[in-house]
């Protein structure tokens, strides 16, 4: 299997598929952590939805609540047994749950997964055309990307920085770009140009 830090490898689903199988034959509960993929990032409201599969366990944090500090760990009602048994001192936070079912609330109203989907899928190919010798592969599902460098990425963050695009690294060499769900075309198209610009295919960035 390859190595690779957390954000930086869509699962392959052959790979989902075979954990699926197994996990039911041998009875093996499969927790999935969505805290950076759920909520829509993918272009699903979780992203094992892209793969048809049911965790025993659900991991949920970040945007569950839109920013307030909130975490939550769901459990398939297959499960029988003392996972209700654990106790947590904030746990079930009355004005964090109001905070989350809003946000859920706008997130449906607004149709943020399937905005994730069409303008993600467009922007992953926008971004597969750009013509650099740095890249190696662009990857991602929905608006959690990828770019796959040749070297190292940390020059590249800065300059974006400077030119007004914060962007993280998911490890040494993969520029990760997990821009809000509400960005627009326009934006997403001006995040694209601003790469070109840093990795020294177009001269200047445009605003
Ligand atoms: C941030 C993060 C966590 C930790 O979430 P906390 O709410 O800080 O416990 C776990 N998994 C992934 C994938 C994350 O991005």
């Amino acid at each position: 299997m390859r190595t690779a830090s957390t954000t930086s490898h869509p699962a392959e689903p052959d790979f989902v598929a075979e954990l699926a199988r197994l996990s039911a034959a041998r009875g093996i509960l499969v927790a999935v952590d969505e805290v950076q993929t759920g909520f829509g990032r993918t272009g699903r409201l979780f992203a094992c939805e892209h793969f048809g599969l049911e965790p025993g366990l659900l991991c949920l944090a970040k945007s569950i609540a839109g920013g307030f500090p909130m975490g939550a760990l769901l459990a398939s009602d297959r499960i029988q047994g003392p996972v209700g048994a654990h106790g947590s001192t904030f746990g079930g936070n009355p004005l964090a749950c109001a905070v989350a079912n809003r946000t859920l609330d706008c997130l449906l109203a607004e149709s943020l997964p399937e905005r994730a989907d069409e303008e993600g899928s467009r922007w992953l190919s926008r971004l597969r055309r750009i013509d650099s010798p740095l890249i190696e592969e662009v990857r991602g599902l929905g608006l959690m990307v990828g770019i796959q460098l040749r070297e190292r990425v940390a020059p590249h963050l800065d300059a974006l920085a400077d030119s007004g695009v914060l962007a993280l690294a998911a490890g040494p060499k993969v520029l990760r770009l997990l821009p809000p769900l509400n960005i627009d075309a326009r934006d997403l198209e001006t995040v694209a140009e601003k790469i070109r610009w840093v990795l020294g295919v177009s001269r200047q960035p445009r605003e």
